[in-house]
């Protein structure tokens, strides 16, 4: 008679394991360890392209918005083709005007378990560099599944991104005295805050404000940061053909409709200016010093056609004169070094000060 539930019922019916020396059979081998690799794809859009080892293949899906960490988050997940085994490793330039046309990288391998199997459901536990823990693949329709993580991520402090108003400087005649305090342009822009998650960016003015679509080139800084989530607060501005700031054309921008929007970030694209980090990869920063922000926002090198990263004195304002006086701009900001951020407040800890100290 063929086995049928249990794989070592006949093995065990036709023996009596008092009287024999041989063995029951208790031995469970161990779950297959086999093979994943995420590639982060920068094609035509960016996405991550999960593939697991299964039957001498890799399945594959892209998720646009990559390997979700909180079990809230429910991912879209599609399928794509069987890639050669030989493609966990990988990476490279993929030549334009061919398939997936663009730069992938490796972002995270290493193995998995198999729990289950099925033709519309996979459960899997990683074991990455990166990506850890089980999780859930399963159909919904066409091409299209979605994931998400069933169990609680492994770092319990992790911290969603938090909900602010920017913090507001006060309007001051001279610089202040004293050693602690830093310097920055007083870009005088469009206060924005941009969150970043997943490669994808979403930008907020003062009043909390979707202006997400008013700044269409702003959209690609998202990309550049990858799978880096971060919460950034900077000035949109305008620079003019003259070189200088160009306020009328920004306060256009703010006024155009979407279609509007797009076809002026052509003809007088901005530049966000970011000046601060208060989240980053699910860690607040919001009471770490300013100079700690700043250290960690720089080093997150923001800079690109619609973003930058500006020049920041860490003592001695002196140094921005040339760019306060290049941009027609009116002063410095000044922010005292170990101030934290104190979201929606006015705070004499940052200060706008104009140029009469030259
Ligand atoms: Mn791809």
């Amino acid at each position: 008679m063929a086995e049928t539930r249990e794989p070592l019922a006949t093995y065990r019916t036709k023996r009596d394991f008092g009287a024999s020396p041989e063995p029951l059979g208790r031995e469970r081998r161990a779950p297959e360890s086999l093979r994943f690799v995420v590639q982060e794809h920068h094609a035509r859009s960016l996405h991550w392209d999960l593939r697991l080892e299964h039957e001498g293949v890799l399945a594959s899906w892209a998720i646009p918005k990559g390997i979700p960490v909180d079990p809230e988050q429910r991912r879209l997940a599609v399928h794509t083709e069987d890639h050669p085994l030989e493609y966990l490793d990988f990476h490279g330039d993929i030549p334009a005007g061919n398939y997936g046309a663009g730069t992938m990288t490796i972002w995270d391998s290493g193995t998995f378990e198999l729990e289950k199997w099925r033709d519309d459901e996979v459960i899997v536990t990683f074991s990455g560099g990166r990506v850890r823990g089980k999780y859930v693949l399963f159909h919904t329709r066409g091409d299209n599944w979605m994931i998400h993580r069933m169990d609680p991520p492994e770092d319990p402090d992790r911290e969603p991104p938090p909900h602010v108003r920017p913090m507001l400087a006060t309007a001051a005649r001279a610089r202040p005295r004293g050693e602690s305090w830093a310097y920055e342009v007083w870009w005088n822009g469009e206060r924005t805050l941009a969150l970043v998650e997943g490669g994808r960016v979403t930008l907020t003015d003062s009043e909390g404000t979707d202006v997400t679509e008013t700044y269409p080139e702003v959209r690609e800084l998202g990309s550049s940061l990858g799978a880096t989530a971060a919460l950034l607060d900077g000035d949109i501005v305008v620079v003019g053909g003259n070189g200088r700031i160009d306020r009328d054309e920004l306060d256009a921008r703010r006024r155009a409709t979407a279609a509007a929007a797009r076809r002026r970030s052509r003809d007088a694209p901005v530049v966000y200016m970011v000046f601060d980090l208060l989240w980053l990869d699910g860690r607040s920063l919001l009471d770490l010093p300013y100079t700690e922000r700043r250290q960690e926002l720089v080093e997150l090198g923001l800079s690109g056609p619609a973003w930058q990263t500006p020049p920041h004195e860490p003592q001695e304002p002196r140094g921005l004169s040339d760019v306060v006086a290049r941009y027609g701009l009116r002063g410095v900001v000044a922010k005292r070094g170990t101030s934290t951020y104190r979201p929606g407040r006015q705070s004499a800890e940052w200060r706008t000060v104009p140029m009469r100290w030259r």
